[in-house]
């Protein structure tokens, strides 16, 4: 049995979960907040008890220690070494690091050399790596990218119609992300079917705060709604999704903003909070829908569209799909919003079984027994695929 630690480092934010491998069983998971700012939050759940210390934590260093001593205190672990590998869920891996590995010194240059690519998230990512090496140097760092799974696109699925030099010599293409939710999701799908990821096509959406839809062809993803930055694709919870680019120069001249500060409004005032006007998160606007407030409702109608319309897309671009599976907090949890979105794409052979359906939180079918396309609700599970990763990668 190894002790394996999944890590998602943001600017002042870090999350873990410590599990038991290959058992996959989670021993503890936790989070730290506010780093590098008064009264950081340290919260770590233990046998269904949370406990919660609010001090200032100085640095994502500063909050490794802490965390690896909490684990200490409360008998988790007797020391520092029966952890056998950390890993890093890491957002972008270029067209350079193309499958989880090992963090040497070399994968953090390629690391910092792409950091232009996605700056809001790769620096925090590095800043998680480098405060595990600095506090176990002995042990194996794993990087685990969102980009990866979606490398087996083709050209004519990944590449932007602008000048081709910016692809050359600027890496403008479509990314994806959120990739290692969506191999999860499809594998587990595949799984649940009793069939190998090879012999089924599977579309996942996977909605949360942030959202995106992938075609799996095969256990291969080959084609996902978010591109070059998670911007593109549907709108999400602050995100605008697709528009038309010639938006940002009109606002911009309008606003007299920066392009810099309209990028900012379409990442982070846009999607459900812009269009509601209420509030990001789904149960807020739905609530406010069913008392009748209409842009509410049209947040949440303009999101159903846009996913019916990309599930309809992928369903042609992969020649069929055998499920259509639903996952994270929204997927997982609003059974009106998946059935909001399966009505929009029943001509395809899709049909919700409303009773089945009426769940949240569970792995399930809840299409009918007649449905030509299976409808599941799969719970995302990013930190165990994090976690089998790494031991794999431990040790070869
Ligand atoms: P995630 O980013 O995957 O954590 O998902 C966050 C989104 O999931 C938010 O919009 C939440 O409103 C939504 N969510 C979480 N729990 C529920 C629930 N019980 N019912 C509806 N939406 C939920």
């Amino acid at each position: 049995m190894a002790k394996i630690m999944a890590v998602n480092a943001g600017s002042s934010s870090l999350k873990f979960q410590l599990l038991d491998m290959p058992e996959e069983k989670l021993i503890t998971s936790g989070v730290v907040e506010r780093i590098g700012m008064k009264d950081s939050v340290f919260t770590i759940k233990l046998n269904g008890e949370k406990i919660e210390q609010i001090t200032d934590i100085e640095n994502h260093s500063v909050a490794v220690k802490m965390l690896l001593e909490k684990l200490i205190d409360l008998n988790i672990i007797a020391s520092f070494d029966e952890i056998e590998g950390v890993g890093h869920r890491i957002v972008h891996g270029a067209s350079v690091i193309t499958n989880s590995c090992i963090i040497t010194e070399k994968e953090i240059a390629v690391l910092e050399s792409i950091i232009d690519l996605g700056p809001l998230h790769l620096g925090p990512n590095l800043t998680g790596i480098k405060a595990f090496r600095e506090i176990l140097p002995t042990v194996k760092q794993v990087g685990v990218f969102d980009t990866a799974f979606h490398q087996t696109m083709a050209e004519e699925a990944f590449l932007y119609a602008v000048p081709y030099e910016w692809y050359e010599f600027y890496q403008v293409r479509k990314y994806g992300f959120h990739g290692t939710s969506h191999k999860f999701v499809s594998a587990r799908t595949a799984e649940i079917m009793g069939k190998k990821p090879e012999e089924v096509n599977i579309i996942v959406c996977h909605i949360g705060n942030g959202a995106s839809i992938c075609a799996v062809k095969q256990g291969k993803s080959v084609d996902t709604s978010m591109g070059f930055t998670p911007l593109e694709g549907i709108p999400m919870g602050t995100r605008s999704g697709n528009i038309d680019p010639a938006i940002i120069e009109y606002m911009s001249n309008k606003k007299n903003k920066s392009v810099k500060e309209i990028t900012n409004i379409l990442n982070k005032h846009s999607g459900y909070i812009g269009v509601s006007g209420i509030s990001s998160d789904s149960r807020d606007l739905v609530k406010a829908s069913s008392e009748g407030n209409h842009r509410a409702e049209l947040a949440i109608e303009i999101q159903a569209k846009r996913i019916a319309d990309y599930i309809a897309s992928y369903y042609v671009y992969m020649g069929g799909a055998d499920a259509i599976v639903f996952t994270a907090g929204i997927g997982e949890n609003a059974p009106t919003t998946r059935e909001n979105i399966i009505n929009r794409v029943k001509i395809l052979g899709a049909e919700i079984d409303s009773e089945r359906n009426n769940c949240r939180g569970v792995e399930r079918l809840i299409s009918t027994d007649s449905s030509k396309i299976k409808v599941y609700v799969v719970p995302t599970n990013e930190e165990v695929m994090i976690a089998r990763d790494t031991l794999s990668l431990i040790h070869n």
